[in-house]
């Protein structure tokens, strides 16, 4: 029976949370390794879970020791752990893909030897003044200065305007590992979720990401106002880019598209991704159902990643009080043919993913009406 099979996740936050949602429905048990209330266990009452932490390479061999196969919500986990226990059980994708793609400059490099266009970037070896405006010179301003490792919700990335901005980029990023990237004049950024089965690669539509102070706010699908080419263009790119790591299981590929038309990647996500929630309302299969299907070997029918109706997705992120979230998902509540998610992460911390809005409708312009009611909600809570 495929549903005997267990599956260990690496990070009970809101991703793991939604893993279990879905592995629910086809009896399929998660165990988590995550502090003990983290979101995703509170929603599964089983005692299969391990306390701890990700980058504890003995608690990952624990989770290793209850399940048959290993994957991860987050990318900044112990991979050498990982490479330890893939000898005892399956780990999807392979910790070489985690290992790679959680260090973005090794990531570039990665990429790079696939022919994967993107901005042009140096690695600073020193993190001196000098050495930044010697690179300055190189790639103009303004650049981004990003930190190699533990980067997410853009916290690890520091705009440099201006030459006279460097000791202040440093500053804000000291002690990181650092490398710094072209600035790309987009008009617009993308994300296309891949699919990695065992037997190749499937992707779904090609969305339209917006960012406010490099965090992800909302997400149209599909994309407004692309070309079909532009569009074909993104899912080529986006399945190039993931065939060229290990493993199975669901991508997320970021990626800038130009004046010109022309598309740059901005980075893979090796997991389940923010730019896929609006899968769970607007696909027959969520990126979730996919991620656990791939990694098990069940079917997933092409015809299931296809878009039902248009959706857009906006993200409910912290304020300045702790229950700012709540006045979002209230004001939600009102709103037609609006799924809400909330995390139950407990208190909000400003610029904290708290929970999202999914809006679909027969067409994209109405979807638009309707969500924007809220958009007006979220904006105020974050001014
Ligand atoms: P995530 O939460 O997606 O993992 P992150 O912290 O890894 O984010 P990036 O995805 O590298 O950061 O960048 C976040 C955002 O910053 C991008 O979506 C884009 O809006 C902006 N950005 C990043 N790199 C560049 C660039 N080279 N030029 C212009 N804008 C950029
Ligand atoms: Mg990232
Ligand atoms: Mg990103």
């Amino acid at each position: 029976m495929w549903n005997s099979r267990k599956v260990g996740v690496l990070g009970g936050g809101q991703l793991g949370r939604m893993l279990v949602e879905s592995a629910n429905r086809l009896n399929i048990q998660v165990n988590v390794l995550d502090a003990d209330n983290s979101p995703a266990k509170q929603i599964s009452a089983h005692k299969g879970h391990v306390t701890g932490s990700f980058k504890e390479p003995s608690a990952v061999r624990e989770l290793a020791k209850t399940c048959d196969v290993v994957t991860a919500e987050i990318e900044h986990v112990d991979t050498y752990a990982l490479e330890e226990i893939a000898s005892e059980v399956q780990v999807e994708p392979s910790w070489k893909a985690i290992r790679t793609i959680q260090n973005k400059f090794d990531q570039k490099k990665h990429l790079t030897k696939y022919g994967i266009p993107m901005a042009e970037y140096r690695e600073l070896v020193k993190n001196t003044p000098e050495e930044l405006a010697d690179i300055g010179e190189q790639l103009g301003f303004p650049l981004m200065l990003k930190s190699k490792t533990m980067a997410y919700d853009g916290r690890g990335n520091y705009r440099v305007q201006k030459k006279e901005d460097i000791p202040a980029a440093l500053e804000a990023l000291k002690d990181r590992p650092l490398y710094a990237e072209k600035w790309a004049y987009f008009k617009m950024e993308l994300a296309v979720m891949v699919v990695k089965t065992k037997d190749g690669v499937l992707s779904y539509p090609t969305v339209e990401t917006v960012q406010e102070d490099s965090i992800c706010k909302l997400v149209y699908a599909p994309a407004r106002n692309v070309s079909e080419a532009v569009n074909q263009k993104a899912q080529e790119l986006a399945r190039k880019a993931v065939a060229a790591f290990d493993g199975k299981g669901v991508f997320g590929v970021e990626m800038f598209l130009l004046e010109d038309d022309s598309l740059l990647l901005c980075e893979i996500a090796s997991r389940i991704h923010n730019s896929g929630h609006y899968t769970i309302e607007g696909c027959a299969l969520s990126q979730f159902d996919t991620h656990l299907r791939a990694i098990l070997d069940l079917p997933i029918p092409p015809k299931s990643l296809e878009l039902r109706q248009p959706s857009i997705m906006l993200n409910i992120i912290g304020g300045a009080t702790p229950d700012s979230h709540l006045k979002a998902a209230e004001a939600a509540l009102s709103i037609p043919n609006a799924s809400i998610h909330l995390y139950s992460k407990g208190a909000a911390k400003p610029g904290r993913k708290m929970g999202h809005v999914t809006v679909t409708a027969p067409t994209m312009h109405e979807a638009e009406t309707a969500i924007q009611p809220l958009i007006d909600v979220v904006d105020e809570i974050r001014s």
